[in-house]
């Protein structure tokens, strides 16, 4: 598939198209196209896993709107690098434009970016986690013009008696607590995006996808900030079949201040 694949990149967009078909109906690959097959000048493997059976997911965009896509990327590493601090326990501190001061500009961009990954899956809701997920899935909200849902991690005396529920592991806080959607704001007609401010061991995302699945509601993917991808949740999530579109991958980083990222 590598091979026909880069062939096809290299050729016209009829040939494209008849890859497309081809994998389709092999069931070789999944093709997650959004744009018109004349427009395709680009054309990505996201996800390539080679074992008994055969797996391959391909993502085909513009090649304008990929640059626009790597500037984004570009701003979220040079955050990272300029005012990310690394701290024991693989825990990357962003306090100064993500976790706690919040860095609007850089919300914008990312919501941006996530409206051009997810812009044409027909999203009706974007479901985030208390506390650091709201900021950025509120901008993001804006380009899509939907409701976002944040799951609650305590109790609450606003929250009624119906709910879904789910158990989730914390990172950061080394402790195991429910999470809580109200049933009134999820259904089996909801198309969702998942958004969070960072992906580990998939913990979090794992308990929001649980939550979505007791309603019906079809999730289209999750959109994360920042991955720490030397971490299992990525790998973890994708192979379940869902799409992670991360804004920038960490595949290193240590307490010298040393961050090695993915190039995607
Ligand atoms: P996971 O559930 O994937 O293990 O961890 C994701 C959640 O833990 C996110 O919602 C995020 O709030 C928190 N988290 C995980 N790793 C980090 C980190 O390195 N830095 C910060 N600031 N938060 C993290």
């Amino acid at each position: 598939i590598h091979k026909r694949v880069s062939k096809a990149a290299e050729e016209t967009p009829r040939l494209l198209c008849t890859l497309r078909k081809s994998v389709q109906k092999r069931r070789e690959a999944t093709v997650f196209s959004n744009f018109a097959v004349e427009k395709i000048l680009q054309i990505d493997i996201i996800n390539l896993s080679i074992g008994r059976g055969f797996n391959a997911s391909v993502r085909c965009c513009r090649q304008s709107e990929r640059e626009k896509g790597d500037e984004t990327m570009q701003l979220m590493e040079e955050q990272i690098r300029k005012n990310g601090i690394v701290r024991a326990g693989n825990v990357l501190k962003v306090d100064s434009f993500l976790n706690h001061q919040m860095d609007i500009d850089l919300f914008n961009e990312m919501g941006k970016e996530f409206y051009r990954l997810f812009g044409e899956e027909h999203v009706t809701k974007i479901v985030t986690i208390e506390a650091s997920g709201i900021g950025i899935a509120c901008v993001a909200a804006q380009y899509f013009r939907v409701p976002v849902v944040f799951a609650k991690k305590s109790e609450s005396k606003n929250l009624d008696g119906d709910v879904y529920t789910s158990a989730v592991a914390s990172f950061t806080h080394n402790k195991v607590y429910d999470i809580r959607i109200s049933k009134k704001y999820l259904s089996e007609d909801d198309r969702i995006l998942l958004i969070d401010d960072f992906l580990a061991k998939g913990n979090a995302l794992l308990g929001l996808l649980d939550v979505c699945q007791q309603s019906g509601a079809t999730v289209v993917g999750a959109g994360i900030a920042i991955e720490k991808g030397f971490q299992e949740g990525g790998q973890l999530l994708r192979k379940r079949g869902l799409r992670v579109e991360s804004l920038a991958i960490v595949d290193a980083m240590d307490e010298n201040g040393e961050i090695v990222f993915r190039r995607q």
